[in-house]
C-alpha cells in the first residue's frame, strides 16, 4: 500500500479529534450542522455555477439538490436535538437476585470513529462532500475525511471550505473534518486501509465499491464499508393494469428513464412484461417518446464512455433488438442518446450480461411468454435498490409469488409508480441486497443512515456520574428509552 503523507496527516487529525467530538452534546452538534448548512447557502449562485460547469447538470436541478442537502443537514440537527436516536436501554440491577445478582447494564449507540466518505459523481451536493454520508457520520459523532470526486473537484473544495469554516466557528477540533482531492485510486485505497479509519461510506460503481469493500476486509482490523452501488431497478408490468394504462405508463416511464440523463441509481433499467397487444402498445408509445428525447450531456467523459460501452455490449448480444433510440442529432461529444432495447425472456435468462447496469438513459424490456416465465425471470434477478410493480390491486393477489420474490431482492418496493425520486424521510430505505449495496441492513438516505456509523456500547455497574447523560437514571435529556423492557421517557 502506497504511503500518502496527506492521507496519514488527515487520518491522524481525525483520530485526535474523535475523543473530543464524540463527547460534544447533541445540541452543539445540531448547531454545528446548521452552521454547515448556512455556510453552503452563503456560497449562493457561485456554487451552483461552479457545479454546473463541472457536471453539466442544469441549474434548477442543482438548486433543488442543494436544497435537499440543506434539508438533510437539518433533519440530522433535529434528530440530535431530540436525542432518542441513541436507542438507550437500561436494565436495572437486582443485587439480591439468586443464584447470582443481576448487574446494572445500560447500553446506547455511539459514533464508531473516523469515517471516510467517497463523494458521488452523480450527486455533487446531496451525496458528496456535505451529503448524506457526511451529515450522518458527523451527527453520529464521527470525524469525517472526504475523498472529493474528481468530476466536481472545485465544487467539492468550496463545500469543504464551508464545512471547515463551520468547524472553526463551532469551536471544534480541526480534525473533525478533512478533505482530499485527486484522481488516484491510491488515495482512496490509502484512506480505506489507514489504521485510524473505522468505517467507509461510498456511492459509485459496483467495481469500485466492491474493490474498496474487499480491501477493507483484508485489513488486519477489518472495517465496515457501506457502498451503494449499481442497480437495474426492475419494473414488472402486470397485464390488466398495462391493458388499461399502456400509453400513460409509456409516458411516465420515458420521463423516468431519461430524467437526469438516466444518471440515477434508481433509474428503471429493466422492464418486464408478458407478451400481449397491450405490451406492444406500451413499447410503441415508449419508443415514440424516446425518439423525441433530445440527447443530453452526461456528467463526465468517463461516465459517457461507460454508458456507450455498456450499451453497445448489451445491444450487440444475440437476441437483443434496439426498439427505440433518440432521433434528434447530437450537438456535443459526451451527449447520451436515450435507448430502449428488447429481448425475450429465454435469452435474458441465459445471458448474465443482460442483467448488468447500463448507467444512463437506457432500459431493456424483457418479454415473457406467460405468467410462469415472468415468475422465473423475477426469481433470477440479483439484489436491487428498488423493485416496482405495475398492477391492479386484484393482480397483487393473483401474482402474489412475483410480489414476494421482488420483496426478497429489494430495499424499496414501489406500487404503481416509478423508482426514480427518493424521498428523504424516516421511513425511506435506500440500499438493498448485494450487489445494490454491501450491507442491505442499512441505507444511505434519511435519518436512519446514522446507524451505519455507530456501535452499541454497554456500561456495566458504572457509577451514575460516570455515565453519559443518555444513560443516567433520571433521564436528564428526556429522551425515549427502554427501561426494564418498557419503552418510556
Ligand atoms: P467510481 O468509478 O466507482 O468512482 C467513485 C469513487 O471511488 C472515485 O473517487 C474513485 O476514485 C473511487 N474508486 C473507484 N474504484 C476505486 C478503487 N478500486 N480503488 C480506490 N478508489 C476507487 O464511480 P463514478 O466515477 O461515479 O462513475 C463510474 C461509474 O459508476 C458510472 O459509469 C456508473 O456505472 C457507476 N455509478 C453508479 C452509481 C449508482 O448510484 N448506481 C452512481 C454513480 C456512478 P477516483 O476519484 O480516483 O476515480
Amino acid at each position: 500500500m502506497e504511503h500518502i503523507p496527506q492521507v496519514d496527516a488527515l487520518m491522524q487529525q481525525a483520530a485526535l479529534a474523535y475523543p473530543i467530538y464524540r463527547k460534544v452534546s447533541g445540541k452543539q452538534k445540531a448547531a454545528f450542522l446548521r452552521l454547515i448548512a448556512t455556510g453552503i447557502e452563503n456560497l449562493g449562485e457561485t456554487l451552483i455555477e461552479t457545479a454546473h460547469l463541472e457536471t453539466h447538470l442544469p441549474h434548477d436541478r442543482l438548486r433543488s439538490e442543494r436544497q435537499r442537502t440543506l434539508f438533510q443537514l437539518e433533519i440530522f440537527a433535529q434528530l440530535l436535538e431530540e436525542g432518542s436516536w441513541v436507542e438507550a436501554r437500561l436494565d436495572m440491577p437486582q443485587p439480591e437476585r439468586l443464584p447470582i445478582p443481576k448487574p446494572d447494564v445500560r447500553k446506547m449507540l455511539m459514533g464508531i470513529g473516523p469515517v471516510v466518505v467517497f463523494g458521488a459523481s452523480n450527486f455533487p451536493f446531496a451525496y458528496s462532500t456535505a451529503g448524506g454520508d457526511t451529515a450522518s457520520a458527523l451527527a453520529a459523532g464521527c470525524p469525517v475525511v472526504v475523498k472529493g470526486h474528481p468530476a466536481h473537484a472545485q465544487t467539492s473544495a468550496m463545500v469543504a471550505q464551508a464545512i471547515s469554516q463551520a468547524v472553526q466557528e463551532a469551536g471544534l477540533p480541526q480534525g473533525v473534518f478533512g478533505h482530499i482531492e485527486g484522481h488516484s485510486f491510491a488515495i482512496g485505497q490509502a484512506l480505506v486501509c489507514h489504521p485510524e479509519t473505522k468505517a467507509v461510506g461510498f456511492t459509485g460503481s459496483l467495481v469500485g465499491g466492491k474493490a474498496l469493500f474487499d480491501l477493507a476486509n483484508q485489513r488486519p482490523q477489518p472495517i465496515p464499508v457501506f457502498a451503494e452501488m449499481g442497480s437495474i431497478n426492475p419494473v414488472v408490468l402486470l397485464p390488466a393494469r398495462l391493458e388499461a394504462q399502456a400509453e400513460a405508463l409509456a409516458l411516465q416511464y420515458a420521463q423516468s428513464i431519461t430524467s437526469g440523463v438516466g444518471q440515477f441509481c434508481t433509474n428503471p433499467g429493466l422492464l418486464i412484461g408478458i407478451k400481449s397487444e397491450a405490451l406492444d402498445r406500451f413499447l410503441a408509445a415508449l419508443g415514440q417518446h424516446i425518439a423525441q428525447t433530445a440527447p443530453a450531456t452526461m456528467l463526465h467523459a468517463g461516465i459517457y464512455q461507460n454508458f456507450e460501452g455498456k450499451k453497445t455490449v448489451v445491444t450487440a448480444q444475440e437476441g437483443v433488438t434496439i426498439a427505440a433510440e433518440s432521433g434528434i442529432a447530437k450537438t456535443g461529444i459526451i451527449q447520451a442518446q436515450a435507448t430502449i432495447a428488447t429481448v425475450d425472456a429465454d435469452t435474458f435468462l441465459a445471458n448474465p450480461t443482460l442483467h448488468q447496469e447500463v448507467f444512463g438513459p437506457f432500459s431493456l424490456l424483457v418479454q415473457c411468454a406467460n405468467s410462469q416465465q415472468l415468475v422465473t425471470v423475477v426469481a433470477h434477478l440479483e439484489g436491487q435498490l428498488t423493485a416496482t410493480i405495475i398492477a391492479n390491486e386484484t393482480e397483487l393477489l393473483e401474482y402474489e409469488d412475483v410480489v414476494e420474490k421482488l420483496r426478497n431482492i429489494c430495499g424499496r418496493l414501489v406500487f404503481n409508480g416509478v423508482p426514480t425520486g427518493v424521498e428523504v424521510g424516516f421511513a425511506m430505505q435506500h440500499g438493498g441486497p448485494f450487489p445494490a449495496s454491501t450491507d442491505a441492513r442499512f441505507g444511505a438516505v434519511g435519518p436512519d443512515a446514522i446507524k451505519r456509523f455507530v456501535r452499541p456500547v454497554a456500561y456495566q455497574n458504572f457509577p451514575e456520574q460516570w455515565l453519559p447523560d443518555e444513560l443516567k437514571k433520571e433521564n436528564p435529556l428526556q429522551i425515549w428509552r427502554i427501561v426494564e423492557g418498557v419503552f418510556t421517557k
